[in-house]
């Protein structure tokens, strides 16, 4: 079988929808307005990604508030917060060119999605006879809506992690259900959990390994043969051009990963100094048999934070490479990141998210060519 390739699901917002959901926020437009703007893009995402022949199409994330929020918030600003919960939680993440995004905090319970991710699943079908694809936020991120420290009053951790699975199966049972083939559930605070950054307490409690144990929780719930189409997205952050965790050493995360019962990962590899020795790490620590299935490692071929555009030939000596270390049968292509999760992104190094919008459809074409290429000179 030839190298799959797959996105990870987001895609610049146009300008244009960037500041419909400013215009939103300051109570200019209807939250319908502000729909009818998402759609469009998300069009124009669909026909565009058609184009690169990219096996599975998605909308990009042009309805979302960002990856991790969308379930909660119509908008990064807090316009349309679901109940029980405040806009002053933790950092998710502090980025290394000093911004920082900031996530709600939960003030009681019960824990419930206002939105679940099917709902664009649903949208999506209807515009394309494709098949589609669907990326949601891992629990393990969610899990940092309850305060670090201190128990909410009738609404213990406990009750909650417990709701939260529940949640978390639903979103991604509730995507299946709607048509999408692939699920992928973002794990950017994979990473993260060691950066022991002083100003984001979070990062320095060592929660990776109860992260692992939480997702897997989400995983027990569904079979072999429906975890082969469920994928863990892992990268060092990806917002405004720059990244939140790339100091952190890459074995701390890539040498335990791998226990999540997932059936695929999309790795971020591209944008590694060291990339020999990402593949090595993922062929040593990637299962053959996860629980009854075999995961398959897509690696990152393309940096969405440069404007750079990768070549076709280039990205086929990236899998070739790849191939010495990881399986060809559990082989495949990714970029490293979402070329935009957050709803609000600039894109200050390509000068213009309309732009940086062209250039994540070349990048992407050059990514599938770039796989089969390899899998020609593989002879897969
Ligand atoms: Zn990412």
């Amino acid at each position: 079988m030839p190298i799959p390739t797959e996105l990870v699901g987001s895609l610049p917002r146009p300008m244009e929808l960037q500041d419909a959901y400013e215009k939103y926020d300051q109570g200019q437009i209807t939250w319908e307005d502000l729909q009818a703007l998402q759609d469009k893009s998300a069009e124009d995402s669909i026909r565009r990604l058609e184009q690169t022949g990219e096996t599975a199409v998605t909308d990009g994330e042009q309805r979302e508030s960002s990856f991790a929020t969308y379930p909660l918030t119509h908008t990064l600003a807090g316009t349309g917060l679901a109940p029980n919960l405040a806009g002053d939680g933790q950092f998710f993440a502090i980025f290394d060119d000093g911004h920082h995004r900031q996530l709600p905090r939960l003030t009681g319970g019960p824990f419930k999605y206002q939105t679940f991710a099917s709902e664009f699943v649903e949208k999506n079908k209807k515009l394309t006879s494709h098949p589609v694809k669907q990326a949601v936020i891992a629990p393990s991120m969610l899990m940092l809506l309850y305060p670090l420290e201190d128990e909410i009053e009738g609404y213990s951790r406990e009750q909650f992690l417990d709701d939260l699975v529940d949640e978390c199966e639903k979103d991604i049972r509730k995507c299946f259900d709607a048509g999408a083939v692939r699920v992928s559930l973002d794990f950017t605070e994979g990473r993260l959990a060691n950066k022991n950054d002083a100003r984001n307490p979070w990062t320095g409690k060592d929660m990776l390994q109860s992260f692992i144990d939480l997702n897997n929780r989400v995983m027990d719930r569904f079979s072999a043969q429906e975890r082969k189409n469920i994928g863990i997205h892992t990268c060092p952050g990806g917002d405004c051009d720059s990244v939140h965790s790339k100091e952190v050493p890459y074995e701390k995360l890539l040498n335990h990963m791998f226990k999540i019962n997932a059936g695929y990962f999309l790795i971020q590899c591209a944008s590694e100094e060291d990339r020999e020795t990402v593949y090595r790490l993922c062929g040593e620590n990637s299962r053959a048999d996860a629980d009854g299935v075999a995961q398959v490692c897509f690696m990152g071929v393309i940096n969405p934070l440069s404007p750079d555009v990768e070549s076709a030939e280039h990205v086929k000596n990236e899998l070739v490479t790849a191939a010495k270390h990881i399986p060809v049968e559990r082989l495949g292509a990714t970029d490293d990141c979402g070329f935009s999760p957050f709803s609000r992104d600039v894109k200050p190094k390509h000068g213009s998210p309309d732009f940086a919008r062209d250039v994540a459809m070349q990048k992407i074409a050059n990514r599938i060519e770039g796989a089969r290429l390899a899998s020609e000179e593989l002879g897969v």
